[in-house]
C-alpha cells in the first residue's frame, strides 16, 4: 500500500504535472468510488490545481476557481491497490479497474484507478481547504507531534500496532513499520509506554530517518504511481535475506498473520528470540 512518502511524493509530481490548466471535464468510470455528495464533484470543473500534499496517506488537491477564489479540494485515498496514471494526451479508452478520468483544458489528463479485486480505494470533493475524510487523523508523520507523541504518549498498545494507527500517526502502513521497528531495534510487540526514554528517541529517529529516506527515493519516480511500488524497503518483504545492520549476521524472519507478514531481525530487535509464527504454529498443531 502507497504510505505518506509515495503519497508526498506522488502529490508533488501531480503538481508539476496538472498546474496551469484548468480541468475540462470529469468522467466518472465507476460511481461508487467518489464518496462525497455535496459540494457536487463537477465544482471542479474551471479549476486550476493550486498545490498538493499528503496527509497520512490521503492526497490533497487544492484548487483555485476561475474567478481566483479558493477552488473545492480534491481528496483521493488509494488504499491498497489504487493508482493514479499520468496522461500527457488524455484517452477515452476504460481500462479495467479504471473509477474516474480527470481532463485538462491542454488535453493532459490523470486516470484513477484501482488494480486487484479490492473496491475500496475512493475520492472526496470538499470545500476549500476542508480536511474531509482526514479529520480525525493523529499528527502527520513528519510533523513534531508524532515525535511529541513517540517520546511521551502512555499508550500500551504495542509497536506494531501504534505506528499504524493513523489516529495516533497518519501515514505509516505495514512497510514503513517494519523498517522503523528495525532501525530503532525494537521488537514490533512491545509496547510503547514499556519503552525507556532511550528507547523512545531511537523510536522517534528511527521514524524521521525511515521517512526521510524514503521519500528521497520516492522523489526520483516521474509520472503517476504504478500498479508495482517496487523494492523500497530494507527489511519489509526481505524475510530469509541477511540482516541490513552493518554489524549483524543474522537473517530477517517473519511472523505470518492472514494476508501479510511482518518481518524483524532476532539480534537487533529481540534479544535474539524468535516471535511466535502464529500461522506456523497452526499448521503444526
Ligand atoms: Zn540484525
Amino acid at each position: 500500500m502507497p504510505e505518506y512518502p509515495e503519497m508526498q511524493a506522488l502529490a508533488e509530481r501531480l503538481v508539476d504535472f496538472a498546474a496551469g490548466s484548468p480541468l475540462a471535464g470529469i468522467s466518472i468510470l465507476s460511481f461508487s468510488s467518489l464518496a462525497s455528495a455535496v459540494p457536487p464533484y463537477d465544482d471542479l470543473i474551471g479549476c486550476t490545481v493550486s498545490g498538493a500534499h499528503a496527509r497520512g496517506k490521503y492526497l490533497m488537491v487544492d484548487t483555485t476557481s476561475s474567478n481566483g477564489e479558493p477552488g473545492v479540494r480534491l481528496i483521493v485515498h488509494l488504499s491498497q491497490a489504487g493508482r493514479l496514471v499520468f496522461e500527457p494526451q488524455a484517452k477515452t479508452t476504460k481500462p479495467r479497474g479504471a473509477l474516474a478520468r480527470f481532463r485538462f483544458e491542454d488535453g493532459r489528463a490523470v486516470l484513477f484507478r484501482e488494480f486487484g479485486t479490492e473496491r475500496k480505494a475512493k475520492w472526496w470533493v470538499v470545500p476549500a481547504g476542508e480536511p474531509g475524510p482526514t479529520a480525525d487523523l493523529g499528527p502527520d508523520v513528519e510533523d513534531r507531534g508524532t515525535r511529541d507523541f513517540i517520546l511521551t504518549a502512555e499508550d500500551g498498545a504495542r509497536l506494531y500496532t501504534v505506528l499504524r494507527d493513523q489516529h495516533k500517526i497518519a501515514g505509516i502502513g505495514r512497510g514503513y513499520t517494519d523498517d522503523i521497528c528495525h532501525r530503532a531495534g525494537l521488537s514490533p510487540f512491545a509496547t510503547l509506554s514499556a519503552l525507556d526514554q532511550s528507547q523512545r528517541v531511537a523510536l522517534a529517529d528511527a521514524i524521521e530517518v525511515t521517512i526521510r529516506d524514503a521519500l528521497a527515493l520516492e522523489r526520483q519516480r516521474s509520472g503517476g504511481l504504478p500498479d508495482k511500488l517496487g523494492d523500497r524497503f530494507r527489511v519489509h518483504r526481505r524475510a530469509g535475506e541477511p540482516c541490513p545492520h552493518p554489524d549483524c549476521d543474522d537473517t530477517l524472519e517473519r511472523v505470518s498473520f492472514s494476508g501479510y507478514e511482518l518481518v524483524y531481525c532476532p539480534t537487533c530487535q529481540t534479544d535474539g528470540k524468535q516471535l511466535a509464527d502464529r500461522r506456523l504454529s497452526r499448521l503444526l498443531k
